[in-house]
């Protein structure tokens, strides 16, 4: 193997660093390096005395923002069987408590010390996203591990998500292993869902709400509304838990087919809508519409820090909205999966939206992202969904 490069960094990103953080920015790299895009490196830092320490090894790409992504705090010199064990390592906190779902996902990029890598598991379909250089060009070992670790009838790339331009990577979508034409049976808390791993959105399912949405069983009366409903996730359970009326709304026409389709796999009837949300929750209040459960579980409004004020006042919207349509004793499940968007901060649009409509809300539950998206300590932006249940008195 090739000598690893060794890269520099500032004592202020190693301090960072130390206190558990996995990324160094670009204003951080000490100049003379050997390293390219994609390469395993090792970091240092020297220090004024003149001594140096090793803080261990990472992805480099200088064409990102990102420019270091850490992989180990040892001076490690990855090979097959390194990422292997890790796999593995990913894999074991999944099996306590995978249960009956067949759906998973198995490597949650930094937060399970694989920067840059999502693997998610759809029954025996595996669908891969490489979002950093480094892992872009480890593609093909990670193809053959999968294959050998768990013999998927397809793997399928997802590369097209918008994170990739920032690491100067091209999107690319496709089946990389095996055959898959269309979307995938899953079973997920009792109910038999389909997620759509070559046309939908992200990986073709929402993984990371998988227990909000089981867990919504619970609050299922009456008249429920699941809005920005994807395939139907939250509104399929509330009916499986007894409401009596459902309806989707979603933008997307074929995420509302692939609703109904799944709905056909559990016998069960729900209503779709395809309709912008906020014209939709305005209509509703319109027309005084009332309803006993809504769901709210918009796409990320705030993609960077910049963007928060404005999707303070898209959140503040379709909450205050849905706030003014729930009955007395009314149930909302509203969520926000933008990292930028702080819990304390989206925690206030919520209180702003009480105060306005009028209502007092008790917050019955705090939730997060479902247990195979774990959190990493140190590195706050592997904590993204918050997932509040409130009831509206
Ligand atoms: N609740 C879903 C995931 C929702 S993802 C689940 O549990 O699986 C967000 C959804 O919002 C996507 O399906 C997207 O098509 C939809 N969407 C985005 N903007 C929208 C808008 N303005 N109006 C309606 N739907 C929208």
């Amino acid at each position: 193997m090739a000598a690893i490069p060794e890269i520099e960094i500032t004592q202020r990103a190693a301090r960072r660093i130390r206190a558990g953080h996995v990324w160094v920015y670009r204003s951080d790299i000490k100049k003379k390096h050997r390293a390219n895009a994609g390469d395993v490196v090792h970091v240092v830092v020297r220090h004024r005395s003149g001594g140096t320490n090793r803080l261990g090894t990472a992805f480099f790409n200088p064409q990102s923002l990102i420019t270091l992504r850490f992989i180990s705090r040892e001076l490690a010199e990855p090979d097959a069987g390194f990422w292997r064990a890790r796999i593995q390592r990913a894999a074991d906190l999944r099996s306590r408590w995978a249960g009956k779902d067949t759906a998973l996902r198995l490597v949650f990029s930094e937060a399970d010390e694989f920067p840059g890598l999502i693997v998610d598991r759809y029954d025996d379909v595996m669908v891969m996203q490489t979002l950093c250089a480094g892992t872009e060009r480890l593609k093909d070992l990670f193809v053959e591990l999968l294959k050998d670790l768990y013999a998927p009838r397809a793997i399928v790339e997802r590369n097209d998500s918008g994170s990739r331009k920032m690491e100067g990577l091209e999107p690319s979508t496709g089946v990389l292993s095996g055959k898959l034409d269309g979307p995938v049976e899953i079973v997920e808390g009792g109910l038999r869902m389909l997620s759509d791993p070559l046309f939908g959105q992200k990986t073709g399912y929402y993984l990371d709400q998988r227990e909000n949405r089981v867990r919504s069983e619970h609050y299922a009366r009456g008249r429920c509304l699941d809005v920005f409903s994807y395939q139907g996730g939250f509104g399929l359970h509330l009916k499986k838990g007894g409401a009596e009326e459902v309806t989707l709304v979603d933008q997307s026409q074929r995420a509302l087919e692939v609703a109904e389709a799944a709905a056909r796999l559990n016998r069960l009837q729900v209503r779709t809508q395809a309709a912008n949300a906020f014209d939709f929750l305005k209509g509703q209040q319109t027309q005084k519409e009332r309803y006993d459960v809504v769901v709210l579980d918009p796409p990320a409004f705030a993609k960077n820090r910049g963007a928060v004020p404005q999707a303070v006042r898209g959140y503040k919207e379709i909450n205050l909205r849905a706030m003014r349509i729930l009955n007395p004793g009314g149930i909302l499940i509203t969520s926000s999966c933008s990292y930028h968007m702080l819990p304390d901060h989206f925690e206030e649009v919520l209180s702003d939206a009480a105060r306005d409509a009028g209502r007092t809300v008790q917050v019955l539950e705090r939730r997060s992202q479902s247990r195979d998206h774990p959190e990493r300590l140190g590195f706050p932006e592997s904590r993204y969904l918050k997932c509040y249940i409130l009831r509206l008195l």
